[in-house]
């Protein structure tokens, strides 16, 4: 059975299971990063992720949307040195703003939530579209989303297309020129080389895939 709505039970399931396909993914996203960066993503979001799981794992079944996503947040800033970190950490936390008093979010709420993300990594990190960072994962799943939702998908259906657009936006990536973060000064030779961010980015909007369309 599929989630019509988001619970914050539901959102403590999904940073649990990003943890664990972050844990599983840390030394190929390490190995990208070290092809375009300093070689440290894959620990970086794996340390992270593994905080917020910490975290929030012992949740109590009434836990709200707000709380569990500002936790989240919290818990990256302090924990992420890297820019990822930092970038992750605030997005989560104005998603948690974004969330307001909502116990069970649908699919018009999410796009909201995600609308709240992509705003933060634009404000604190600067990027546009097409700089090969984050952004280029979570834009695409942005579009698809609000795609998506206006021709009357499912809330599963919508983030499993959004979780689609994310992998096509980071494997796009990769004969992109870097204009923002370290791999920015390589200039040209940042070119086909997938950008470590945007393929943890598609990570973390699969595990919201599949516990939306796996939930009961
Ligand atoms: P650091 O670059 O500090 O070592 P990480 O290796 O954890 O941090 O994260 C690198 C990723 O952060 C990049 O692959 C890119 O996706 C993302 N990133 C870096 N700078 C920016 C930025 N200004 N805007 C959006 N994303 C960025
Ligand atoms: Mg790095």
């Amino acid at each position: 059975m599929a989630a019509d709505t988001l619970s914050g039970p539901l959102l403590v399931s999904w940073l649990v299971d990003a943890e664990r396909q972050l844990d599983e993914q840390a030394a190929y996203l390490t190995q990208l990063d070290a092809a375009i960066g300093d070689g440290d993503h894959g620990t970086n979001i794996s340390r992270g992720f593994r905080a917020v799981g910490d975290a929030l794992r012992e949740s109590q079944s009434d836990v709200a949307p707000r709380e569990v996503l500002t936790l989240a947040g919290k818990t990256l800033l302090s924990t992420v040195g890297g820019a990822s970190g930092a970038l992750w950490g605030s997005a989560l936390r104005r998603a948690g703003r974004a969330a307001g008093d909502e116990q069970a979010i649908d699919a018009a709420g999410l796009e909201s939530l995600v609308d709240a993300i992509v705003e933060a990594v634009v404000e604190l990190g600067a990027a546009s579209p097409g700089d090969k960072t984050m952004l280029d994962a979570l834009v695409a799943a942005q579009t698809a989303l609000h795609e998506a939702v206006a021709g009357g998908a499912s809330l599963a259906d919508a983030v499993t297309q959004a979780a689609d657009a994310a992998e096509d936006g980071a494997r796009a990536s990769s004969t992109m020129l870097a204009r923002k973060g370290r791999a920015s000064y390589l200039g040209d030779r940042s070119i086909g080389h997938q950008d470590p961010g945007a393929t943890s980015t598609a990570v973390v909007l699969r595990a919201l895939a599949q516990v939306v369309s796996c939930s009961r």
